[in-house]
């Protein structure tokens, strides 16, 4: 008989950061499982965190970069498994919109491959989740309409 398989949750936290160069907009990807997807940069919640908090940690990290929290995005699900699909993960991230301070995409830390600026659209097509593309398209609607404030 197959066992059912354990139902674990986590959550994590991360962020769309972005800075103005000229009349466009440029955001910062991260390039994980040796280069084969581009993602928004994130990471599990720490005990001592809140969503706020360990979204500027993790694109801290993840990018090099230092941020400004302006507002929240919205959040994600998915499911992947693990232990060949003896467990399986539900797991949800919040994602916020960060102004640019600064720091290099070279300080990344080793939990990606690369760390990178790309013009908006780009970074849209280039994302590899749908779901994040979404988030991304929500983020630019935001810094659009927030425009003149930056
Ligand atoms: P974290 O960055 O939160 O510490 P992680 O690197 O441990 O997480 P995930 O990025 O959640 O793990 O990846 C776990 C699995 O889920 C991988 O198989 C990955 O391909 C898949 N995955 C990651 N993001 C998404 C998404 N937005 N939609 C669907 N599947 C995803």
């Amino acid at each position: 008989m197959t066992r059912p398989p354990t139902i674990k949750k986590q959550t994590s936290s991360g962020g769309v950061i972005f800075r103005k160069s000229g009349d466009a907009i440029e955001v910062v990807l991260v390039s994980v499982r040796g280069g084969r997807a581009w993602c928004l940069p994130k990471g599990l919640i720490d005990k001592d965190e809140d969503p706020p908090a360990a979204a500027l940690r993790e694109v801290r990290e993840e990018t090099g970069l230092r941020g400004e929290i302006i507002d929240r995005i919205g959040q994600i699900s998915y499911w992947y498994s693990l232990k060949e699909e003896l467990i399986k993960v539900y797991k949800t991230v919040h994602f916020f919109l960060l102004k640019f301070i600064d720091g290099s995409t070279d300080d990344h830390d080793h939990e990606v491959d690369e760390s990178r600026w790309f013009p908006i659209d780009e970074a849209i097509g280039t994302l590899s989740y749908r779901s994040e593309k979404k988030i991304m398209q929500k983020a630019k609607e935001m810094i659009a309409s927030a425009q003149k404030s930056f």
